[in-house]
């Protein structure tokens, strides 16, 4: 049961009290049964939507311990292909040319989709 049905069934549950309250006349014992009945339904209704809001909410909350876990030891940097955080350096390599004034072939690679690329690095 999600959030909006259990919103549902304790607007429900608050009618059925607001009708209750309204009522002048004495009721019938059966006519007390039965929203007394409706009552106790509805309120299933949104003790079980609230408990499962409340796993849901765990869930969410260990996956973002789980993301902010992951971020912080594995800083890499945006795929330029699928912008996922997981493209990490690979290999790096004098270049041919320019390795004696220290520029460096530096291949990346995504762990996501596994696009790679290499780009020469000089020394800023
Ligand atoms: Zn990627």
């Amino acid at each position: 049961m999600d959030i909006a049905a259990g919103l549902s069934a304790a607007t429900a549950a608050l009618t059925t009290v607001k009708q209750l309250a309204e009522i002048d006349k004495a009721l019938s014992i059966g006519e007390l049964k039965l929203k007394v009945a409706s009552l106790y339904s509805d309120l299933a209704d949104v003790r079980m939507a609230l408990s499962d809001a409340k796993e849901a909410l765990a869930e969410k909350d260990k996956r973002i311990v789980e993301l902010e876990a992951g971020k912080s030891k594995a800083p890499g940097k945006s795929c330029p292909s699928c912008g996922v955080l997981d493209y990490r350096i690979v290999t790096t390599a004098p270049h041919p040319e320019f390795g004696v004034l220290g520029g460096k072939n530096v291949t990346r690679a995504c762990g996501s989709c596994g696009f790679s690329d290499t780009d020469l690095e000089v020394p800023k």
